[in-house]
This record gives C-alpha cells, sequence and structure tokens, in this order.
C-alpha cells in the first residue's frame, strides 16, 4: 500500500505576509507561540522571543494588554528575526498603537473588539501599512447574542468569524487569517471544517486553553492532527499552560507525525518490555535531550531488543537495536558497529551530529 501524503491533499488558501513569512497559499504549515512575559518587560520579551525562534517558532504573538506594552514593540521587534504579532483585546486602539511600531500581524477577538467602527479603523490603519488581521475567536469570548442559552456552539464560532470577516471585507481588506478556537476537541474541529467550506482566507489552528503539558499535547495533537489529516490549516499554535518552548516542540511534533514538515530528530523508540536488554528509557531521554538543538531532519531509533530492533533501527537514518549490555548502531540501514551500553548515548550523539552537519553543508 502507497504511504499517504497529507501534504498534496492540502486546501487551496489565500497566501498572507507577516514581514517575510507566508501563511496559507501552499507555503510549509508554520509553527507559531505566544510569549508569557510582561511585554512592558523588554529584555524578559525579547529573550522569550529569541529562544523561542531558535526552537523553530516562526511567527510570535505577545499581548498588548496597555499602551505601555504597545509603546514596547518597536523595541522588542528591532531586537528579534521573527515576525511579531500584537495580541489585541477590548480596544481597537491598542491595535492602532502596535501597528504604529511596526508589528508584521495583529490578532483581533471580534468577541471583545467593539462595534464596527473600531474594526474599520484596524481595516484602514492595517491596510495602509499591508499587514494582515488574524480574526481570532474563542469560544470563552464569543459575542453575547451568538451564544445558545449561554453557550458557545461550533456555527456560533464560525458565525462571529464570518460576521468579522464581512465587517473586513466591507471596506475592502482581505489581508486575512481566521481562526475558530474551543478547548473542546469536538467543537473545534466542527467549526474548523464549517470555516473551511465557508471561506479560503489562511486558518491559523489551535485547541485553546488545551491544559498543561501531557494534556495539552494531547488535545492539541487530536484537534490539530484531525484537521492536518483533511488538509486544513495553513498556521498552528499548540497552547499548553507552560513553557511556550514546549509549545513549539510539540507543535513541530505534531507536523512530523504527519509527514507536514521535518525539523529536528524525529525519535523513534520502543516502549520496552520483559525483553529490552538496554536501558532504553534512559538511553533515549538523554539521546533527545542532547540533540534537541539539532535542526537538520534526522529520525533516530533507540530499540531495545531484536524483535523489532534491526528493522527499525536499519529504516531510521540512524538507529541502536540493543544487545545484553550492547547495542549495534544502524547508519542508513548499516550495522556499522557494536557498543558497550554505558557508551551508546555517546555514540549515537556523535554519529547524528556528523550526519547533521553534513547535511548542513549539503544545503
Ligand atoms: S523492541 Fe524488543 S524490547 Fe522493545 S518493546 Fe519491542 S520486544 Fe520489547
Amino acid at each position: 500500500m502507497q504511504e499517504r501524503d497529507f501534504s498534496m491533499e492540502r486546501k487551496r488558501t489565500r497566501p498572507v505576509w507577516l514581514g517575510t513569512a507566508q501563511v496559507g497559499g501552499g507555503a510549509p504549515i508554520s509553527v507559531q507561540s505566544m510569549t508569557n512575559t510582561d511585554t512592558r518587560d523588554i529584555a524578559a520579551t525579547v529573550e522569550q522571543i529569541n529562544k523561542l525562534a531558535l526552537a523553530g517558532c516562526e511567527i510570535v504573538r505577545v499581548a498588548v494588554p496597555d499602551l505601555e506594552a504597545a509603546g514596547a514593540l518597536s523595541l522588542i521587534k528591532a531586537r528579534i528575526n521573527v515576525p511579531l504579532v500584537a495580541d489585541i483585546h477590548f480596544d481597537y486602539r491598542l491595535a492602532l498603537a502596535a501597528l504604529d511600531k511596526g508589528v508584521d500581524g495583529l490578532r483581533i477577538n471580534p468577541g471583545n473588539i467593539g462595534g464596527r467602527e473600531g474594526v474599520f479603523k484596524i481595516a484602514a490603519a492595517a491596510g495602509e501599512r499591508k499587514v494582515p488581521v488574524r480574526i481570532g475567536v474563542n469560544a470563552g469570548s464569543l459575542e453575547k447574542d451568538l451564544l445558545d442559552k449561554g453557550k458557545p456552539t461550533a456555527s456560533a464560532l464560525v458565525e462571529s468569524a464570518l460576521r468579522a470577516v464581512r465587517l473586513f471585507e466591507e471596506v475592502g481588506f482581505f489581508d486575512l487569517k481566521v481562526s475558530v478556537k474551543s478547548s473542546d476537541v469536538p467543537m473545534m474541529l466542527e467549526a474548523y471544517q464549517m470555516l473551511a467550506e465557508k471561506t479560503d482566507y489562511p486558518l491559523h489552528l489551535g485547541v485553546t486553553e488545551a491544559g498543561t503539558l501531557r494534556s495539552g499535547a494531547v488535545k492539541s495533537a487530536v484537534g490539530i492532527g484531525i484537521l492536518l489529516s483533511k488538509g486544513i490549516g495553513d498556521t498552528i499554535r499548540v497552547s499548553l499552560t507552560g513553557n511556550p518552548l514546549d509549545e513549539v516542540r510539540v507543535g513541530y511534533d505534531i507536523l512530523k507525525s504527519l509527514g507536514l514538515r521535518k525539523r529536528g530528530i524525529e525519535l523513534v523508540s520502543c516502549p520496552t518490555c520483559a525483553r529490552t536488554q538496554i536501558d532504553i528509557i534512559k538511553i533515549a531521554g538523554e539521546v533527545e535531550e542532547k540533540l534537541e538543538g539539532i535542526t537538520a531532519p534526522l529520525k533516530i531509533a533507540v530499540m531495545g531488543c531484536v524483535v523489532n530492533g534491526p528493522l527499525e533501527a536499519k529504516n531510521a537514518d540512524l538507529g541502536v537495536a540493543g544487545g545484553k549490555g550492547t547495542g549495534l548502531i544502524f547508519r542508513q540501514g548499516k550495522v556499522i558497529r557494536s557498543v558497550k551500553e554505558k557508551d551508546l548515548v555517546s555514540e549515537l550523539v556523535r554519529e547524528a551530529e556528523e550526519m547533521a552537519a553534513q547535511t548542513a553543508a549539503k544545503t
């Protein structure tokens, strides 16, 4: 059976550009995150953004709760190399201030941004600067008139987004991205699928308020992954209660698991069982940690015994199949040597770094 190629089945959307970063229009699906520093603390925010960028974050959003935070944006932007999006709620004037400071994108929440006049002013100012706007609907802050007996629904999320889309379109602004997030996975799945039928603006996917690392990663992988597998989605944000760096790591893991992006290590490791002959849990954890900084795509298999080990290790770029206190190291499908268990991590890391350097030299 032929392997399914999800990258060939993507729904065509219009492109928008945040600075030089393209979203939609067939561009690779980008990974976003959001800082959790106080935006007014320029040094802390810049430090976090630069760490996020190093981890592969391609678009960074910062909250702009007041004019002082808006005032910090140009100083932040001057010290980073990744497109900067201002996240605006309640007051359209904050969006105007953020645009003045040179942000690359805006996110507004139609549930709380106020009336038509504010939206028109944002559209005029963003249009002048060619800055795209994300209409970011959130089930937790929907317009009251759209709630069904006080509760959000998938169709209400879509209607909220489309109302805002129509307002922007009324004044000739089409540089839009849209999201319809909910913390409820079935609801966001339904909403995004409905929205994808009704619009060709690029879609920003996310399960909002998804939870802490484990539960948030699982919810996000299910919600975002199902949509991506149907060709829906142009950019993703995994939203976790925790370190935003984990949002980026989980985001790439979702994309890598569907073959939609290649970046860094893809680890294949066995779950361990009574046949395990080396300490796979420790070895896999250490290999993953030590190779975190590698950006070249490398599939590494860390396997405990000879049942599935040799084949998995052979099919990876680099692999180890455990024996009694030793491991056979495979590189590009061939056994290169047998190594004592205590040296396996350092040997795998050395080989991986060498392979990554060779890939970098070729590209
Ligand atoms: S590869 Fe071997 S050790 Fe690992 S889970 Fe499978 S049978 Fe067990």
